[in-house]
């Protein structure tokens, strides 16, 4: 493989800014001085880096992905875009059921160029599970770095597309069919072989092969459907 030039972001202008994640009820969870995100991301963007040789256990179809990702992104083609949103909903769900979403910029965009693809990250998605559901008091561990990587590569699947595809208005049956072909897509060529050879995975990555193998690889299982839509990763 080529070696691949790793991406980085930068810290917005005001330097010391700090991001606050709140619960449900409004209770502070986690304040986060911007310069440790961005660090984070760099680090973690760093880390996944598939030409780097400790990465030599991901799949051929993760460094695809990652290196088509990191590839554009140094080219100014795609853009990757942290931001800090909210972590509240009413009904007490985290708001951002997954780590990252992409799609392309709207024809009439300002700040990018029309019809340019994007992959967001949330960082206090990320930030919550490194430091609450994890525990991890600095840095990140091998199951989150796991994490980051198949969702950038599940971001790459769905830019597969084009953005006529994507901008086009599409029925609540279409969205959900290509949540399903996206994550089955990486559960059969990323998923289950990390899993075999005993890499940490986030359980949702697990109940997903799980229900996969019980339904003998079918993308179309009502199982399957049905956990996607209910565990809030179909976008609505
Ligand atoms: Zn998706």
């Amino acid at each position: 493989m080529e070696p691949q030039v790793t991406p980085s972001i930068a810290p917005d202008q005001e330097a010391e800014m700090v991001i606050v994640i709140t619960d449900a009820q409004g209770n502070v969870r986690l304040t986060i001085p911007q310069s440790e995100a961005v660090r984070l991301v760099n680090d973690l963007l760093a880390d996944v880096n598939p030409s780097n040789p400790k990465n030599s256990y991901m799949t051929p179809f993760m460094a695809e992905k990652i290196s088509w990702v990191y590839t554009e992104t140094q080219a100014g083609r795609l853009g990757f875009n942290p931001y800090a949103g909210l972590f509240t909903t009413s009904d007490g769900r985290p708001k951002e059921a997954t780590m990252m979403t992409s799609g392309y910029t709207s024809r009439n965009n300002d700040a990018q160029p029309p019809f340019m693809p994007f992959v967001n990250l949330s960082i206090s998605r990320l930030f919550i599970i490194l430091r609450v559901q994890q525990n991890v008091a600095t840095g990140f561990n091998q199951q989150v770095k796991n994490t980051f990587a198949l969702m950038l590569v599940h971001e790459a699947v769905h830019l597969e597309h084009t953005a006529e595809f994507y901008n086009q208005k599409r029925t609540t049956e279409e969205i959900s069919q290509e949540e399903a072909r996206a994550w089955f897509e990486v559960n059969i060529k990323a998923v289950r072989q990390l899993r075999a050879s005993g890499q940490p995975l986030e359980s949702d990555f697990i109940e997903i092969d799980n229900i996969l193998l019980r339904c003998q690889d079918d993308p179309q299982c009502p199982q399957f459907l049905k956990y996607l839509n209910d565990s809030g990763k179909v976008p609505s």
